[in-house]
């Protein structure tokens, strides 16, 4: 596959047996066969054009909410980056590119006066990310503030769907197969941007108090069954700063794994798998990961 990758002449950066784990929140995983970092949308749209029929393509945002397995990853790795980080200011909302940092947006926003994305500056992940994932925190979530979502089909079809066509359920979108969000629509409305300031230290102090935000994580491991709260379910196990290799599950926020330095992407997923063992031994209950695992096991 890679010859034919090679064949490629994008605008943006193309590396070849790229490292991505010094890209990944839990610094850890394989390379990509081919690493391609779009400087716009049109050089994104070309490339996808050219690519031989069936070869695999993967999106990756700031990589907060994955596990890059050891193997790497096969094919095409799409980075969204620079060119797709622009965020333009309206009266009653946001128009973000897919790479903006969700951080970077509720800041603009506050700096504008916005009010209602104050959630977002908890959230370490970007703006693509967090429509894929309805991220969410605080009481609130993409769900409640997105107005439409640009998306290119692998066929090179742009196209703007609604919130409603998105039909987001927890920690999820319904997005068509190979869609790669390009921008979002959220919707906010006027405040005092003093106030909306305070809002945003406030819930940055809360989350340095409640997780473990300066760690090598990938945030919530798993997703929170109806009715219950996976942490809760992972104490209640016996899991609390259980380790397996590097990997550990962290003892100030249990749905949270840890890599404590020299953990590998099959430590972490091997811990997390025991833990869901554990769980469903103890609880009956079984757990689903909320982290993407992506790529081949070593
Ligand atoms: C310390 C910490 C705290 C966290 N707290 C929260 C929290 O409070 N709430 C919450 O919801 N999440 C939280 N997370 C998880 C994570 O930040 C979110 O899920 C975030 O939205 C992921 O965005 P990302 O850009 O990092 O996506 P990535 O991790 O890079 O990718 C996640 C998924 O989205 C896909 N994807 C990414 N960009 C695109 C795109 N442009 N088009 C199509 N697909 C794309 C990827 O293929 C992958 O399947 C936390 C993570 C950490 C490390």
């Amino acid at each position: 596959m890679t010859t034919a990758l090679r064949a490629l002449s994008p605008r943006g950066r193309l590396s070849f047996d790229a490292p991505l784990g010094p890209r990944a929140w839990f610094r850890t995983g394989g390379n990509a066969e081919a690493l391609f970092v779009p400087k716009d949308g049109q050089d994104l749209a070309e490339t996808l054009a050219a690519l031989p029929q069936g070869t695999p393509v993967t999106l990756l945002g700031a990589c907060s909410n994955v596990i890059i397995r050891d193997g790497g990853i096969d094919g095409l790795v799409i980075r969204m980056a620079g060119g797709f980080a622009d965020i333009v200011i309206e009266a009653d909302g946001l128009i973000a590119g897919a790479a903006a940092l969700d951080m970077i947006v509720a800041e603009q926003a506050a700096n504008a006066g916005l009010a209602g994305l104050e959630f977002l500056a908890g959230i370490p992940g970007s703006i693509g990310g967090a429509v894929v994932m309805n991220a969410g925190a605080y009481g609130s979530d993409i769900n409640a503030v997105l107005d439409w979502a640009e998306i290119l089909l692998p066929d090179g079809t742009i196209s703007k769907l609604s919130n409603q066509t998105l039909a987001f359920t927890y920690r999820h979108a319904t997005l068509p197969e190979g869609a790669i969000v390009l921008r979002a629509r959220l919707k906010a409305h006027q405040g005092d941007a003093a106030a909306i300031r305070a809002h945003i230290a406030e819930i940055k102090a809360a989350r340095e108090a409640s997780q473990p935000v300066r760690a090598r994580t990938g945030g919530s491991t798993f997703r929170n069954p109806e009715g219950h709260k996976a942490w809760q379910l992972i104490d209640e196990a016996g899991c609390r700063g259980l380790t397996r290799g590097g990997a550990q599950v962290s003892e100030k926020h249990c749905n949270f794994l840890l890599n404590l330095g020299e953990a590998t992407s099959s430590d972490l997923e091997a811990l997390g798998d025991e833990v869901r063992q554990r769980v469903l031994d103890h609880s009956g209950i079984a757990l689903h990961w909320e982290i993407k695992r992506l790529g081949n096991a070593s």
